[in-house]
């Protein structure tokens, strides 16, 4: 059975049971609107560690202020449901003024990663995430953390402060969950109507182009890049925010596919804005 817990000290409480019978603690934090992309990082939390922690907190401070914070899908029994088949033990579901008590001031802001991609649209997010992300680590002390390639550059930016900030918890990456036709799981899959559906499969036709092209030994990122642009802007309900190539670990653009290089994009279909990418590794 997984228990949900609201309160931090509910947490602690669990945790210093766990510790003192010297178990290992995986977590994996989320915004809840649990998929099949979660459940991967799930089930693979609950096979390496002896007890697994979910968060489920959808963190005002990671959304700009046009951005979907009050529409982000929600649903709690639904994520039990997923979580207890799962085998996690313990769901953390905290409201926004226990994790942001009264007075709160404390951030953690990196430079460096956050400053192209996701962080050139979305100025306030990493700030957020790295935030909420350190908290959680406070709180639950977890011996192993798993994250999504779904979100590459946050993968990036996470491994960057636990390293600066010598946090000791190992990082898992875990490789992107899609549907069948190719779209990437996202909850906010489900802003999307059925038109809108279609259109977005542009994103996951520009990653294997892209994919293909590097495969097939292209090794300019402007070519990669300019071939995957015109696939998306083929498509008339699509409107790129951006798709560039970093450095996977630096996350700064380069010119030439060598080491490890991320091929990421950020496409709005209609007002939803969907991610993707692939990672060439190439030693
Ligand atoms: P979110 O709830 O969107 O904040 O995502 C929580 C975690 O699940 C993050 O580490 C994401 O990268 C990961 N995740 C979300 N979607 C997918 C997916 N389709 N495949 C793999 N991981 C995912």
């Amino acid at each position: 059975m997984t228990q949900v817990v609201h309160e931090i000290k509910e947490v602690r409480e669990v945790l210093g049971q766990w510790r003192k019978e010297g178990l290992s603690v995986g977590l994996v934090p989320t915004m809840g609107y649990l998929h099949a992309g979660h459940k991967s990082l799930i089930d693979r939390a609950v096979k390496e560690n002896d007890r697994v922690v979910v968060s489920l907190f959808v963190n005002p401070m990671q959304f700009g202020p046009t951005e979907d914070l009050n529409t982000y899908p929600r649903d709690l029994e639904a994520d039990t449901k997923l979580c207890a088949a799962s085998g996690a033990h313990v769901i953390f579901n905290p409201e926004p003024k226990e994790m942001y008590a009264d007075g709160f001031c404390s951030f953690v802001d990196m430079t460096g990663p956050t400053a192209e991609l996701c962080g050139k649209s979305r100025p306030i997010h990493f700030r957020g995430v790295c935030t909420v992300v350190n908290k959680l680590f406070n709180i639950v002390m977890p011996d192993k953390a798993y994250f999504g390639q779904k979100d590459a550059q946050q993968l990036a930016v996470i491994r960057r402060m636990v390293k600066d900030l010598n946090i000791p918890v190992e990082i898992v990456a875990c490789p992107i969950v899609r549907e069948a036709d190719g779209l990437a799981k996202s909850s906010r899959n489900t802003y999307l109507n059925a038109e809108e559906r279609q259109a977005a499969l542009v994103l996951s036709r520009a990653v294997r182009l892209g994919q293909g092209l590097v495969e097939k030994g292209e090794r300019d990122t402007h070519k990669v890049m300019e071939a995957m642009k015109a696939c998306i802007n083929a498509e008339p309900m699509a409107k790129i925010d951006y798709v560039e190539a970093v450095d996977f670990q630096s996350i700064q653009k380069v010119d030439a596919v060598e080491n490890e290089v991320l091929f990421a994009m950020a496409v709005y279909i209609g007002k939803t804005r969907l991610i993707d990418n692939f990672i060439i590794n190439i030693s």
